[in-house]
């Protein structure tokens, strides 16, 4: 399968920006700007949890989808201050963003505590978004493909593909992220055809044919349509330019190959 036959998939991660009212208006803005365009690719809002239910209600009956940015693995009890797959899922969520660098630097997540993540949203029926990367450090030591390749294996350990809704992979190198720097296209390419190579070795080779692996880290409209273009790069998980309707679809429309507004 070639990059055409896999669906262009683009995720907003909203991270902790927006009050409720914002998002709100946010939400309507892309709703207004992509929604056509979401016919010829998968888009995912992922806004904070507080906005959930609201964002939900404004995209119920659209092809514009829902995720979340994160959840703990319990399917519940008491873990003050958490959310879990099955009230993500209940509250319109249908992806669900797990890995990211952020959490695994900021929050202490593991690969081992992300392996748990992505087993209880297969099985309360979410996709998830298994985010990895590699540090600037690890680049500069030539250890990125090894980096990332053991994220993916942990990460996957124990799971069936064929119940896992789509999982969708991100590559976010952890030095582009929110910093302006982006891996080249060239860069991205080479790591994302290493994980489609890690996942034939787990899966088997239809599989990872299918499988949508997007980019993350600074993707901005000038940079999209080039990451987007290259045989391995299906889609992009977009932070900071997602915050932007008009940015948003600037980003989609590259990624289509589709000019104007
Ligand atoms: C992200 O949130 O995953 C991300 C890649 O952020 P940014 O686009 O701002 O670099």
């Amino acid at each position: 399968m070639n990059r055409a036959a896999r669906r262009l998939i683009i995720t907003g991660n909203w991270k902790m920006h927006t009050d409720l009212v914002e998002g709100a208006t946010l939400v309507a803005e892309v709703i207004e700007r992509t929604e056509s365009l979401a016919l010829s690719a998968d888009l995912v809002l992922c806004p904070p949890y507080t906005h959930l239910t609201v964002a939900a209600t404004q995209l119920s009956g659209r092809s514009i989808s829902l995720g979340a940015q994160n959840m703990h693995d319990a399917p519940e009890g008491a873990y003050t201050g958490e959310v879990s797959a099955r009230m993500l899922l209940t509250s319109g969520c249908r992806y669900v963003i797990l890995g990211h660098s952020e959490r695994r630097s900021y929050f202490g997540e593991t690969n081992e505590s992300v392996n748990g993540k992505v087993k209880s949203s297969i099985s309360a029926g979410l996709t998830p978004i298994l985010c990895v990367g590699e540090t600037l450090e690890e680049r500069e030591a030539g250890q990125t493909e090894q980096v990332v390749g053991e994220q993916v294996r942990e990460g996957l350990s124990g799971t069936d593909p064929k119940t896992a809704h789509g999982l969708v992979l991100a590559y976010e190198p952890v030095w582009a992220i929110g910093t302006g720097r982006m891996a080249t296209p060239d860069q991205a390419d080479q790591v994302h055809g290493h994980l489609r190579q890690v996942i034939a070795e787990m899966f088997g080779d239809d599989f990872a044919d299918g499988i949508r692996i997007q980019y993350g880290g600074s993707v901005k409209p000038e940079n999209a349509g080039a990451l987007m273009a290259r045989p391995h790069i299906d889609g992009a998980l977009v932070g900071g330019a997602s915050l932007d309707a008009s940015s948003f679809e600037a980003i989609v429309r590259a990624g289509l190959g589709i000019n104007g507004g």
